[in-house]
């Protein structure tokens, strides 16, 4: 562009235009000779460029006064070059949904993807320690082919014709009472404005395309079932330039073997022997921490609970300080004895007056009497 044209010229507007008649006579013109809506027209893109930058001064409040003080070569400043590398494709959404028409304009028609949910399954103990799990998830990508525009390479989406790009059409009705106007989503292309008249081989014209990913996941330690973690943009692309989903990993901690769980508190039954419930002895309770000593009082009776304190899972957010497990002694019951081993049980229960107690009937029956009766 050796000799430029004024800028007012240029957007048909007066020197006295106003900032929203400068962006109307802009618009016009941009929806006009947008690239993409003619393809392979050079005069249509240079006449694009002109516009735009035209734009970019008049609607830059500093830019314009010097602009009228002293024409082109007033306003300093590497616009205009840049214009036609970049893909315009954006600019071409903006001006046909009407972005940036007065600031608090939608973006139109272009969807935000769908949120995603991953349910995964991990064990307590990983619930306790936390873990990395590699996922493999199937999501909505934009296609890598078109970019997301869902046209043939070398093609491109075209204004829409029903609706000349507005995405949505008038409907007049006539009754007695005057003319009633609604304004309906374009059926032809479903408020899009745009339609792919060429679409993409490998995403059909969608723009998007179902695809595998694998990612890693950080789960910390403490959560517990239901708990999820948000993956903000991991979820389906949006089309269009809509915004991209998000990832909700849905955590479900498999029940254990031995422990239970009650908030951050474990509960653990342990089968203790007879012998040391009667005569005490500090024995080894397994935690999720590894092995940890418990002092087992002598007559010490079933069914009593030991607490162990903070060694129950930790706080998810690490705010609180960790839950405590508890130990639930429960009298292991031998079932094999040996001869010997009887005869000297015998001699126990006759010394704690077992014997008699067993004629008295059953709840008068001592520790020992009962101890008796399951292997008799
Ligand atoms: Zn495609």
């Amino acid at each position: 562009m050796s000799t430029k044209r004024d800028y007012y010229e240029v957007l048909g507007v007066e020197k006295s235009a106003t900032s929203d008649e400068i962006r109307k006579a802009y618009r016009a013109l941009a929806r006009k000779f947008h690239p993409d809506v003619n393809p392979g027209d050079h005069e249509a893109e240079d006449k694009f460029k002109e516009i735009n930058e035209a734009q970019e001064i008049l609607q830059d409040p500093q830019k314009r006064a010097a602009y009228d003080r002293y024409g082109h070569d007033g306003p300093q400043g590497g616009f205009g070059d840049g214009m036609g590398g970049a893909s315009p494709f954006g600019d071409l959404f903006d001006m046909f949904f009407g972005g940036g028409g007065g600031g608090g304009g939608g973006r139109g028609s272009n969807r935000d993807g769908h949120d995603l949910r991953f349910d995964i399954q991990i064990t307590l103990e990983e619930a306790f320690a936390g873990v990395d799990k590699a996922i493999k998830l199937t999501r909505q990508e934009t296609c890598g082919t078109c970019r997301g525009s869902g046209a043939k390479s070398g093609s491109s989406p075209t204004r829409c014709p029903s609706c000349n790009g507005a995405g949505q059409v008038k409907h007049v009705q006539s009754t007695i009472l005057g003319s009633f106007a609604t304004v309906v989503p374009c059926t032809r292309c479903r408020g899009e404005g745009v339609v792919v008249l060429q679409p993409c081989d490998a995403c059909s014209g969608n723009g998007r395309v179902r695809a595998e990913k694998e990612r890693n996941i950080r789960i910390p330690p403490g959560v517990d079932t239901g708990t999820s973690i948000r993956l903000t943009g991991e979820g389906d692309a949006g089309t269009r330039g809509g915004q991209q989903g998000d990832l909700y990993i849905v955590i479900n901690v498999a029940e254990h073997e031995h422990f239970k769980r009650q908030g951050n508190d474990l509960y653990i039954e342990l089968d203790v022997p007879f012998t040391t419930m009667a005569l005490g002895a500090t024995i080894k309770v397994p935690t999720l921490a590894g092995d940890e000593k418990l002092n087992i009082p002598a007559g010490t009776a079933t069914g009593t609970s030991f607490r162990l304190r903070s060694k129950g899972m930790p706080d998810v957010n690490g705010r609180r300080p960790a839950g405590d497990q508890y130990v639930i002694a429960s009298v292991d019951v031998p079932t094999q004895l040996s001869d010997e081993q009887k005869r000297v049980l015998r001699e126990f229960a006759l010394l704690s007056g077992g014997a008699a107690a067993e004629q008295a009937g059953d709840q008068d029956k001592g520790f020992i009497g009962k101890v008796m009766d399951a292997f008799r």
